[in-house]
Parts: C-alpha cells; structure tokens; sequence
C-alpha cells in the first residue's frame, strides 16, 4: 500500500495548482494525484467527423490531465465578476491574490507571451445597459486551444519533475477514514493512503462527491442549475464587442417570467462541440487562437437559471433529463435548428439546413428543439435573442443556429467546516466540483488557496 502526504483526487486546473503550489512551499512534501483519466497527450477522443460520440467509459473530453479545459478555448479571467463566486466566500482581494498567483504560473509556463489580453470597456457597457442588458467583463487573457494545450503539458511536465506521483486510471470509489489519515479506494483495487485529501474532482464527479458526502454525513445544500442552448452565428455579427473585450458575458431579466439568462463562453472564429456527459451528450464550443485554424462564425450559450425550492432537490437530474430528451429525438447526437424555423414553429430538417447560410460546425442531427425544452426555458432563450439583437443586430436571424441542449450543473454544494473549504478533518474540496468555481481562474485559484492551508 502506498503511503503519501497528500493524496489529490483529480487532475484538472485545480489539481495541478494545488500540488504545484505544494510544491513551491514545502518541496518535500510526498504528493500523489490519482486521476481516472489519461495523461493529457493520451487523450483521444475516436468520436470523429463522421462519426458521433462512441460513449467512451472514460471521456477523453472531460476526464484525463488538465481535466475539462484540457481543450478548452483557455480564456482565464483575471477577476472575480464572474467564473464562480470565489470573490464572496474569500473577499474580492484574497479572491483577486490567489488569481493573480494562476496567471504567475501560467506566464511561467506558457510558451512565448500571452499577446490576447483583453481590458473591459465602458461604451459596450453603456450600450448593454440602455438595451436592459447587462455586461460583466473584466480583464481576460486568452491563451487559445493549442497555446492552453501546451501550457498544461509544461506544467504537468513540471510537476513531474519535482517529484509529483502522477497517477492515471485511478478511479477513486470512496475515501475511508484511518488511523493518521484516510485510504483511497480506487475501481482498480488499488489503496492508496495518505494524511490530506484534496478532492478536486470537478463536474465529472459529481457522482463521486454525492456518495462521498452522504458516507461521511457532510451535508449539502442543493444549488440552481443553467440550461439552454449553444447559439452559432456569423463571426461578424459579435466583432464590434470581440474586438474590444473578447468575450462578451452578458445578463438579462426576461419580460415574462423575470428569469435571469445569460450569454456567456463566447468562442470567436470558433466551433461547435460536443461533451459526453455520463452518455448524455451536450454542446459546448471552443475556439483556436492560431488564425489557421479560425471559422467564420461565432457561438456561444445562451443558458437560462433555474433554483428548485422545496420539495424539489435534484436539479441535475432534471437537467440530465432535458438533455437526455434531446438525445433520444436526434439519435444519440446533439439538435441542431435554425432560429427561424423555430419561431416558425417547424422542426430544421437537412435540406434546410443545407441552403442556411451560416453552416455548422458541429455534425448534429436537424429537428425541433421547441420538442425538448419546457415552454419557460424556450421562452426565455428566444427572449434573450431578441434582447441580444438590439446591441448585435443579426444576432436573432433566420440563419441563427440553436444546438440543444447546454446545461451546467452546480447542483450539489457542500457545507464546509471552516473557510479552508475543509469537508471533514483534513479532506479539503476546490474547484467546479465544490460548487463554488465555474472557471479556469477560480479553480486554479482556490486549488492555490487551500495548498497555502495545508503547507500551514
Ligand atoms: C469545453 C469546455 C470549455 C471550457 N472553456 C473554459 C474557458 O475557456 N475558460 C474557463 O475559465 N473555463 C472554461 N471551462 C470550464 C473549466 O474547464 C472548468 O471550470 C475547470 O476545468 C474546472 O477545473 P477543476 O479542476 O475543478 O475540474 P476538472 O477540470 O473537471 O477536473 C476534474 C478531474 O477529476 C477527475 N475525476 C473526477 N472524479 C474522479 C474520481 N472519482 N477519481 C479520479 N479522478 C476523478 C476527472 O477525470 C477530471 O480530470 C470549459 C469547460 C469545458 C468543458
């Protein structure tokens, strides 16, 4: 059985982090990452062009080394605005210290400078405001695909080199409490012991956290979860704000039901992609900040906020459900159907889409998402559209494409025992899968955060 100092469950930003920082401060420290998934350069997913998500056991997407934003667009926020809400539990400034610590780290070990760094603006601000939007942008380095891609390998690389155990394949099923520590269960019958656990789990295991809260009777309180859709238009339609700030995030009040949507990872010049969630497979988007490799559209989520009260408490399984539904009338794959044909009430079908002038870049199956997404849910996506038009007009055309669905799902948080985000003695949580994070920054950040608590 091996016996290490500090056991992370996890290999994403806020694993990583948390080790690194580890690392920095107390470089004898035995530290083991026991990750589910592949190292990052094993990673391949097989779903290919023509080919739909296999269901892998394991996502390559979500699962493996640098975690869920392995591929991702690697936009890092560098405030606390939004991206999770860090800035509340910590302080803005403490919040704002371990942020500016990840991008220490990242400018370390980014290959070349970090050119795409964006400043927020307050003439796209005014405008939002006299169209009843409302826009939260704040200081954002863009570092794209490939550039986020290599910066993650040198990290990992790092870590490596300093001692780090990094482990793949480990699935861990439970943490059972010893004497001077805890034991890591993995599916592969392998135990490993140690005196700290970080779970750092994100999203993907949220399953692992719901058992491991109900086994050691840390309690939880239920969260709201976002659902919608993945919205792809001409990339021109979205320059004038793109060019400014990079990614417009944006909040609106609906007219008939006073929801809160919002606009957020916008991908410019970017793709459509899907993510095996479980099986259930959602859109998403990314884009590549080498110019090669840019489309000539944009897209981005459109996700309408829903907090369940009483008696209701699972909020991810409702959002499963909807995007299971939107599986089972497209086959397994994700919808796709033009704006117009949906105000038209008519389902997309390929001949449509064939003659649309914005074309997909994502190969889902032509329907009718008004089929999938309750009459609250689809009136408040149409609604922001139209709102979203006013300040980029084209934004609610014909040719507008609606990828279904797109869910985010904070449902589960747990209650901590102190500020350190400890769980039980000495099992500490960070990242998405603490209910707290929804981004890069904040999950590095609060992987940072409680390093700093145990190097004490
Ligand atoms: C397509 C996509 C694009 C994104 N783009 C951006 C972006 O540009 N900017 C941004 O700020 N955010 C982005 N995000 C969100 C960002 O990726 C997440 O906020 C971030 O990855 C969370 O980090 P984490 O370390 O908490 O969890 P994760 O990155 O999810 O890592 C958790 C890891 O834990 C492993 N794991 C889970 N359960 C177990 C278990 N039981 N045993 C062993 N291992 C386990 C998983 O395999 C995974 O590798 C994007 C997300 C996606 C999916």
């Amino acid at each position: 059985m091996k016996q290490f100092d500090t056991l992370i469950i996890g290999g994403g930003i806020g694993g990583l982090m948390a080790a690194y920082r580890l690392k920095e401060k107390v470089p004898e420290m035995e530290i083991c990452i026991v990750e589910r998934g592949n190292m990052l350069q094993d990673r391949h997913c097989p779903a290919g062009k023509n080919r739909g998500c296999v269901h892998c056991k394991t996502c390559a997407i979500t699962s493996g080394y640098a975690g869920a934003g392995a591929f991702s667009d690697g936009k890092f926020n560098l405030g606390t605005a939004y991206g999770g809400t860090l800035g509340e539990e910590l302080g803005d400034d403490v919040a704002m210290h371990y942020i500016s610590e990840v991008d220490r780290i990242l400018t370390r070990h980014c290959d070349g400078d970090i050119v795409n760094v964006y400043k927020s603006n307050e003439e796209l601000k005014r405008k939002c405001l006299q169209n009843n939007l409302l826009l939260l942008d704040m200081n954002v380095k863009h570092l794209g695909t490939d550039r986020n891609y290599s910066t993650m390998l040198n990290i990992i690389a790092r870590l490596e080199q300093s001692g780090v155990t990094l482990l793949t394949g480990h699935d861990v099923e439970r943490i059972e409490k010893k004497e001077n520590g805890y034991a890591l269960c993995c599916a592969n019958g392998e135990v490993l012991r140690g005196k700290y656990v970080i779970i750092a789990t994100g999203r993907s295991g949220a399953n692992f956290l719901n058992s491991f809260c109900r086994q050691h009777n840390v309690k939880t309180t239920s969260n709201s979860v976002d659902i919608g859709v993945r919205v792809e238009m001409k990339d021109s339609i979205w320059r004038d704000f793109s060019e400014k700030i990079y990614e417009p995030k944006i909040l609106y009040r609906t007219k008939t039901f006073e929801d809160r949507c919002r606009m957020f990872c916008f991908n410019q010049g970017g793709i459509v992609s899907a993510e095996n969630n479980h099986g259930i497979i959602t859109a998403n988007g990314h884009s590549f900040a080498d110019p090669q490799r840019k489309t000539e559209n944009c897209n981005f989520a459109i996700l309408s906020s829903i907090h369940f009260t009483e008696p209701f408490n699972q909020p991810t399984e409702y959002a499963e459900y909807i995007s299971r539904l939107a599986n089972i009338i497209s086959n397994g794959n994700v919808l796709v159907q033009r704006f117009g044909d949906l105000i038209r009430g008519r389902r997309t079908n390929e001949h449509r889409l064939a003659q649309n002038t914005v074309r997909p870049t994502l190969k889902a199956t032509a329907g009718d998402i008004s089929l999938v997404l309750p009459h609250r849910l689809l009136t408040n996506i149409i609604e922001t559209l139209y709102a979203l038009d006013r300040v980029a007009p084209g934004c609610a055309n014909d040719d507008t494409l609606l990828y279904g669905c797109e869910s985010k799902y904070y449902s589960i948080r747990p209650v901590f025992m102190n500020e350190h985000f400890e769980l039980i003695d000495n099992v500490f949580i960070i990242g998405d899968g603490s209910g707290i994070c929804r981004g890069l920054s904040q999950s590095g950040a609060m992987g940072i955060y409680v390093a700093d608590a145990i190097a004490k």
